[in-house]
C-alpha cells in the first residue's frame, strides 16, 4: 500500500510515574500528540496512508468531514496544503449553516483552535447541519461532484485503508519495547480502535484493547469498528484482530462537553503530572481508564499503554469553559 511520510516518527512511549500513582498502574503514554506540528494528532498515521491514495488517483482538491471544531479536518486541511492539493471542509454547526452547496460566511466562523488553523491554511470552509451532517457520505459525494475529480476522505479518516496508519503503529510500538497487557484509546469514528485492534495481533504489542467511546455508545462502535477491520483485512494479509472492548460510559453529558467531574480530572492531570489533555478526547478517554481500573476491568498494576492522540487546538478552543 503506497505511504507518504508525513508524521514525524517513531513518537516517544514515556512512561508516567505520577499518573501511574493517580491510576492504579503502571501507565505509558505514546506520544501520538507529537506526530507533527501544528498538524498533529492520530489523523496523520491515517491521513499518510489516504492522502498517498489521492496522489496515486490523480486527485487536485480533497473533501472531508467533521465537528466544527475537528482535529481530522485540521490536520486534512494543513496536509493537503502542503502537498498542493485544494481542500474543502464540512463542518458541523449547531446554528444556522452555509449547507454544503455554499462556503460559510468567514464572519460567521469561529477564530480560534482548528478552525483558526483551517483559515489560515486556506481551506475552503462550508458549515452542515446536524441532519446534513448524519447523511455525510452522500453529502460529500454530491460535493466531490460538482467540484469534479474530488477525493473523499471519511469521518476521521477512518476507513480501511486509514486505519492502516494504526496497524504501523503497533509495529512501532512493539520495535520500542516490551509489548503492553492493554492499549487504551479515545474512540470516535472507529478507525483508530479497528487499526490499533488489528495491529495489537499482527505485531504483538498488546493482549487486549480498551477504546473509550466520545460519542454514540458502544453497539454503534462495535458495527463501525467491524465494517472498518473488513475493509482492513481486504486491502493487507493481516491476522484477526486482538479481543477489544468498546466503553461508552465516559461519553460524559455530550460530544466536546465534559461534566464537572471530567473537568476536575483534567485538571489534575494537568497540574499533577504535567499531562496537558483535550476536552473532547483525549481527557474524557484517560477518566475513562480510570473508571475502568476502579471497576476492576483494567486491573491494579497493569502495564498500560495510553495513546495520546493529540487535540490541543480543541483545547485552546475551549478556554472559557477550562478556567
Ligand atoms: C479523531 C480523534 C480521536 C478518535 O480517533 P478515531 O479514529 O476517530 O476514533 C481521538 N483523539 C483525538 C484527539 C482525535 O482528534
Amino acid at each position: 500500500m503506497k505511504r507518504l511520510r508525513l508524521a514525524h516518527l517513531p513518537t516517544p512511549i514515556v512512561h508516567d510515574a505520577r499518573l501511574s500513582t493517580v491510576l492504579g498502574v503502571d501507565l505509558w503514554i505514546k506520544r501520538d500528540d507529537a506526530t507533527g506540528g501544528a498538524e498533529a494528532g492520530n489523523k496523520v498515521r491515517k491521513l499518510e496512508y489516504l492522502l498517498a491514495d489521492a496522489l496515486v488517483r490523480g486527485a487536485k482538491h480533497v473533501v472531508t468531514c467533521g465537528g466544527l471544531q475537528s482535529n481530522h479536518a485540521r490536520a486534512t486541511a494543513i496536509l493537503a496544503c502542503r502537498l498542493g492539493l485544494d481542500c474543502t471542509l464540512l463542518l458541523r454547526v449547531d446554528g444556522p449553516a452555509s449547507g454544503p452547496e455554499h462556503e460559510a460566511d468567514i464572519r460567521s466562523l469561529p477564530t480560534t483552535g482548528n478552525v483558526l488553523l483551517d483559515r489560515l491554511v486556506g481551506a475552503r470552509i462550508r458549515t452542515i447541519t446536524p441532519d446534513q451532517y448524519a447523511d455525510r457520505d452522500e453529502t460529500m459525494a454530491s460535493v466531490a461532484d460538482e467540484i469534479g475529480s474530488a477525493y473523499v476522505i471519511p469521518e476521521g479518516g477512518s476507513n480501511g485503508l486509514g486505519a492502516l496508519g494504526y496497524v504501523e503503529a503497533m509495529r512501532e510500538v512493539r520495535e520500542q519495547g516490551d509489548a503492553f497487557d492493554v492499549v487504551v484509546h479515545a474512540c470516535g469514528s472507529g478507525g483508530t480502535a479497528a487499526g490499533i485492534a488489528l495491529g495489537c495481533a499482527a505485531h504483538g504489542a498488546a493482549e487486549r484493547v480498551l477504546a473509550i467511546a466520545v460519542c454514540d455508545d458502544a453497539a454503534y462502535f462495535e458495527r463501525t469498528i467491524a465494517r472498518i477491520v473488513s475493509e482492513a483485512l481486504s486491502l493487507a494479509k493481516l491476522p484477526s484482530p486482538a479481543p477489544l472492548v468498546v466503553d461508552d460510559r465516559s461519553k460524559g453529558p455530550r460530544y466536546g462537553v465534559m461534566s464537572d467531574e471530567q473537568r476536575a480530572f483534567l485538571r489534575r492531570c494537568a497540574r499533577e503530572a504535567g499531562v496537558l489533555l483535550d476536552p473532547v478526547y483525549t481527557g474524557k478517554a484517560m477518566f475513562g481508564l480510570r473508571a475502568a481500573v476502579e471497576r476492576g476491568d483494567v486491573p491494579r498494576g497493569a502495564r498500560v499503554l495510553f495513546v495520546h492522540t493529540g487535540g490541543l487546538p480543541g483545547l485552546l478552543a475551549q478556554g472559557d469553559v477550562l478556567t
